[in-house]
């Protein structure tokens, strides 16, 4: 793909004025990824190897990005079409084909990148369009089009280079919404080929399209680790112990200023470190008003915390050490209680259980203790 892209001059616009967008922010300087629109693209375009890329913008003493070898900046005109042709008529580049991308489409695809290059070089056709098929209805004065018969057009595009500077001169009153539009004008007389794209490939025009991308593809994972134990004493009769919200047969009892349940303890932990906040303890101290408290109150100002901050649980692992009593036979139970209590479906949830195998105070069978370790998402 690389020897291929170097016969190529790219072409990349960023000239609009991006009134729909807001009326003071120009789109392509707003945040995506970890970047803006304008330097994603250019940065993608980049790992392609082009020959050359042209960027089209309007005002270049607004532009901090600086022109090199592989990279000049040209000044746009007042509608698209006329900064295709300023990108045409005046780059130095000198190149056969010529793609041409609006920098207002940030899911690019190599891939069809790659069938376009493939078409214009390989099988030799003067325009490649990719475009993706309508789902919606469309209407038009209360009568529905046959959506099926609809292509909905995209770039980037490649073309001939002579042949599209020369139809840009032609029809150069002509206003564009792309450039493929010259050669439909020509009716027969060009080689154009038209490529099913079966990604989304849409064009931000207005701020909540950028939010909701935004949204879908932001990724931000915030992990937290919570640790409880509590002593045990045996009492050889049975004692109805808390964990995970479940109540489970015991020998043992547990010592606790609360209900005493290791696990919902070490998982509000970690939701609360997951958030940067502080411990159970700094919320809930061991004064009266806690004293035999249900955990689910802890575990539920952890989660609204995490609520109010917009974050979802992405997945919880959890290791518990116990003795007695041994964890397997009530696993299912204990599954869930977490699943219903923390309001999340068992896939994302790993419970391990161990024995200490009879060494140290745990494994003695006078302590029981969780590990929590949790990653949160932006919901
Ligand atoms: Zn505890």
């Amino acid at each position: 793909m690389t020897s291929i892209n170097s016969k190529i001059h790219f072409i990349l616009l960023a000239g609009g004025d991006s009134l729909r967008f807001s009326s003071n922010s120009n789109k392509l300087l707003a945040k995506f990824k970890n970047k803006n629109l304008l330097n994603y693209n250019i940065e993608f375009i980049k790992e392609l190897k082009f020959k050359k890329i042209s960027l089209v913008v309007k005002n270049i003493k607004k532009t901090d990005i600086k022109s090199n070898n592989d990279l000049e900046i040209i000044k746009g005109g007042k509608t698209r079409s006329e900064s295709v042709k300023n990108a045409l008529n005046k780059s130095n580049f000198k190149s056969k084909y010529v793609i041409i991308h609006d920098a207002a489409r940030p899911l690019n695809s190599k891939k069809i990148i790659n069938e376009i290059t493939k078409n214009l070089i390989n099988k030799k056709y003067d325009c490649v369009v990719p475009y993706n098929k309508c789902s919606d209805t469309v209407v038009v004065k209360h009568k529905n089009l046959d959506r099926d018969k609809l292509k909905l057009i995209k770039t980037p595009q490649g073309f001939l280079k002579n042949k599209i500077t020369y139809l840009h001169n032609k029809y150069n009153k002509k206003k564009l919404n792309d450039d493929s539009q010259l050669f439909r004008y020509e009716k027969n007389k060009y080689k154009l080929k038209y490529i099913l794209q079966n990604e989304i490939n849409i064009k931000i025009t207005y701020k909540g399209e950028l939010e909701t991308l935004n949204k879908l593809i932001e990724n931000n994972i915030f992990v937290g680790i919570g640790y409880d134990i509590h002593r045990t004493i045996m009492t050889n009769k049975n004692n109805l112990l808390k964990l995970g919200g479940a109540k489970i047969k015991s020998k043992v009892k547990v010592i606790s200023h609360s209900d005493g349940d290791v696990i919902l303890h070490a998982i509000t932990d970690s939701i609360l470190g997951a958030l940067s906040l502080r411990d159970i303890g700094t919320y809930f101290p061991n004064n009266k008003k806690n004293l035999n408290r249900n955990s689910i109150d802890f575990l539920n100002y952890a989660l609204n915390k995490m609520n109010s901050k917009k974050k979802m649980i992405n997945n919880i692992d959890l290791m518990i050490v116990s003795e007695e009593p041994k964890i397997n036979p009530h696993f299912k139970k204990i599954l869930d209680s977490i699943s219903k209590n923390l309001n999340i479906n068992k896939n994302i949830i790993s419970i391990k259980a161990t024995t200490n195998e009879k060494s140290g105070l745990i494994g003695r069978g006078d302590f029981i203790a969780c590990w929590s370790n949790i990653s949160l998402r932006d919901s």
